[in-house]
């Protein structure tokens, strides 16, 4: 599933190509994935794309609509322009092959200014498992989800001490604490894994049981993996092994996860890593260092 960091990649990879792009067609192929009359977006003009939670927001110029999409488990787009394409999402040989594929759902043309009457450039929302979507709403409806969405954890508004009133007030382990999306946005499994591992925190561990200095441990690192992750662009583990070198960089760098079985190694630690499940999760962290 994209986390945090490869939605954000994926924003700001379609924000240096669309804005200003003016909308020719809006071709739904598969109803469920559209939520809204396509129509309405016929010769709007894309001002700015930006990211909130896991959420992409395409802002047009008429300014009480945004055009929301939600990648879900396994969606990506994909934008292609003649020979030029910025992929995102779940990584899959989509990447690469010709479009629009099976798991096209949405298709969205571009006029490409006035010198090319024919649409050129087009955005592909691909979605294998159809739970992903692309939603008209108006700008109130987003402002209103803005306002009961948690800050995302590179927000300002993410700090010490907004950690510290979430965990205080937990007695369920902090790892589920961390993941869970109504309390904190865009921490997700592989980087809450990270940032347990490096802070030496046990993921089992209640949330309440935490000391100040530890809170401020694990905030600084849940940023730091974050960051590092959009640095990377995003992680891209994945079942198309073939189609490596196309996603993001931050899974050669799993510092715990999917290591079960291997020596532990941070800070010459000589323990093993164990796998377990938290909330159905897969969760891994060093039996040693992390208490
Ligand atoms: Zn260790």
């Amino acid at each position: 599933m994209p986390e945090l960091p490869e939605v954000e990649t994926i924003a700001r990879q379609l924000q240096q190509v669309l804005p200003g792009r003016k909308i020719k067609s809006v071709q739904v192929l598969r109803e469920k994935s559209f939520v809204g009359e396509s129509e309405i977006l016929v010769g709007r003009k894309i001002r700015r794309v930006t990211r909130k939670a896991k959420m992409v927001a395409v802002e047009l110029d008429r300014e009480d609509l945004v055009l929301l999409i939600h990648l879900k488990m396994t969606g990506q787009l994909i934008f292609q322009d003649k020979g030029r394409r910025v992929v995102g999402g779940h990584p899959t040989e989509d990447w690469v092959n010709s479009l629009p594929s099976k798991h096209t759902r949405v298709i969205i043309g571009f006029t490409d200014g006035p010198a090319s009457p024919a649409g050129r450039s087009k955005l592909f929302f691909n979605d294998m498992r159809v739970f992903g979507w692309i939603k008209i709403a108006t700008s109130d409806e987003w402002l209103a989800t803005g306002r009961t969405l948690p800050p995302d954890v590179i927000d300002p508004e993410f700090t010490v001490g907004y950690l510290k009133g979430v965990l205080k007030r937990s007695t369920r382990p902090v790892k589920l604490v961390l993941l869970d999306q109504a309390k904190i946005g865009g921490l997700g499994n592989i980087y809450v894994n990270d940032a347990l591992y490096l802070t030496q925190t046990k993921p089992t561990r209640k949330a309440n049981s935490l000391k100040p200095a530890e809170i401020k441990r694990l905030h600084q690192t849940c940023v730091q993996v974050i960051k590092r992750g959009i640095e990377a662009g995003g992680a891209s583990e994945n079942t198309y092994k073939h189609i490596n070198g196309l996603g993001g960089q931050y899974q050669e760098e799993f510092l715990v996860y999917k290591r079960e079985g291997q020596r532990c190694g941070l800070n010459g630690c000589d323990g093993v890593i164990k796998k377990i499940k938290v909330g159905g999760r897969g969760t891994y962290f060093c039996s040693r260092h992390q208490r």
